[in-house]
């Protein structure tokens, strides 16, 4: 379980967080929505101890953020925005290998996380490219397949979709469900919630750094109006019945 408790984080003047509290269950997959600057990305980095906040605590499954930053890192898995920096090899196979790793799993585990994260992201079977001639959107990929392979029991997605083609974009998004399936808390940041918002157990949603919107998928759509977030329109989920049956 990742708990906020009134948090505040600043930086100089600007409030980013003000007085976030927020309880995200096992399991849970959370949408945070919000305009640009509304303080989503600062907000999660403090779930792992990127962000240290000014104010109020963050504890992960029980233990606060700060006492053990390891298991905070190890238990909540980031996927950033902007994964450019964050490749620590020259090839994906290379890169993607690294966390798992250095957790010291066997080199059959390793191998079977690699290619099970490759797959996930669409990338299977390419290895052995370096990362440095591939497109921003492929990056992307490989960033969020390093996050994958260390399965962690949160997964923290900050925008994970933007540069994404579409057929990248639904692969992803369906190991996301199939993640929360299988029990691991899904919290994806986005401004654009196709794909996300069915799947999603709960929305969120910030503005100037507070929690305006916390509600089930169904009822966000309204409370959703007001914020500058594209939400589609609605569809009916796998294995219920649609409202407008159309045979
Ligand atoms: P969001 O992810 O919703 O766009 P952010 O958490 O990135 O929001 O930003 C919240 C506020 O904090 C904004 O006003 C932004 O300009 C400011 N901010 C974010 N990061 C920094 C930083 N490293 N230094 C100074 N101000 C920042
Ligand atoms: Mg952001």
């Amino acid at each position: 379980m990742i708990r906020t408790h009134e948090v505040v984080c600043q930086y100089d003047e600007t409030i980013a967080v003000d007085g976030v509290s927020l309880n995200i269950e096992n399991g849970e997959y959370v949408a945070i929505v919000g305009p640009n600057g509304s303080g989503k990305t600062t907000l999660v980095r403090t779930f792992n101890g990127l962000v240290t906040p000014d104010n109020g605590r963050i504890l992960v499954d029980g233990t606060p953020v700060e006492d053990d930053l390891v298991a905070a890192r190890q238990a909540v898995g980031m996927v950033f925005q902007e994964p450019r920096d964050a490749f620590v090899a020259a090839t994906i196979g290379a890169d993607v290998a690294f966390g798992p790793h250095n957790l010291g799993l066997s080199h059959a585990e390793v191998d079977r996380r690699v290619e099970a994260a490759l797959e996930a992201v669409a990338l299977a079977g390419r290895d052995n490219e370096r990362i440095d001639r591939l497109s921003g959107g492929e990056r992307e990929r490989v960033a969020i397949a390093g996050a994958l392979a260390m399965e962690p029991a949160h997964l923290v997605l900050d925008e994970p979709l933007t540069g994404l083609d579409e057929p990248a974009r639904r692969s992803v998004l369906s190991r996301l469900a199939s993640l929360h399936a299988a029990g691991t808390s899904v919290i994806v940041v986005t401004h654009d919630l196709r794909g996300v918002i069915d799947a999603a157990d709960r929305v969120i949603g910030m503005v100037d750094g507070r929690i305006a919107v916390d509600t089930d998928a169904a009822t966000a759509r309204e409370e959703l109006a007001a914020l500058d977030v594209y939400v589609p329109p609605e569809t009916a989920r796998p294995g219920q019945t649609a409202s407008t049956p159309d045979s």
